[in-house]
């Protein structure tokens, strides 16, 4: 597998990062506790930093983990929570953070453990979408692009572990 072609530019997630701040900043503005970001370790990180930067709300981090065993570039909709949420999340404003949703079996599987921990709300950021995959469906309060069913990587996106280091949306190719 090799990088190929640059599917959303640096400039375009930039861009766009700032509009989303601009749209929860303004949903939750006046909140009494600061906003819960929840990154959905490893590939939200950049998303999420570069997200929070942006913001005009307090926030508080935290994070969780999660593996869905698969092989290469296919999920299996097997989940399995790696790290678990250290703030108590009860009565408190919470938002996930992920990097893309493919099936959405992993998000689902998320938002589901989160609830019922009793959040005051809980909702959902995410930067890429890729519709045709879906097989749960998935509220998304706030969303960045929608994008073709194509294996990418970059700005937190890995394959092996590789290409998260990336400012661009890139599709990897054989
Ligand atoms: P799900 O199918 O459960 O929505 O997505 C499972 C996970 O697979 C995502 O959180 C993400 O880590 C990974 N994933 C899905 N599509 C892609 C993709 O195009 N590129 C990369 N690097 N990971 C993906």
């Amino acid at each position: 597998m090799k990088l190929g072609r640059e599917l959303v530019s640096a400039d375009a997630i930039q861009r766009r990062v700032q509009e989303l701040a601009a749209d929860v900043s303004r949903d939750y503005a006046g909140i009494d506790r600061p906003l819960i970001l929840l990154p959905v370790l490893k590939g939200s990180v950049c998303f999420a930093t570069d997200l929070s930067r942006h913001l005009t709300v307090p926030v508080n981090f935290d994070y969780v983990a999660v593996s869905s065993y698969g092989t290469g570039t296919e999920s299996s909709g097997h989940v399995q929570l790696l790290k678990d949420l250290t703030m108590d999340v009860a009565g408190r404003d919470v938002l996930m953070v992920e990097d893309i949703i493919d099936t959405g079996l992993t998000t689902s599987f998320l938002f589901d453990h989160v609830q019922r921990h009793r959040p005051a709300s809980l909702k959902l950021c995410v930067l890429l979408n890729k519709q045709e995959r879906r097989i749960t469906p998935v509220p998304m309060a706030y969303k960045g692009f929608d994008i073709p069913n194509q294996f990418v990587v970059g700005y937190g996106l890995d394959f092996d572990e590789l290409y998260r280091n990336l400012s661009a949306v890139h599709v990897l190719e054989p």
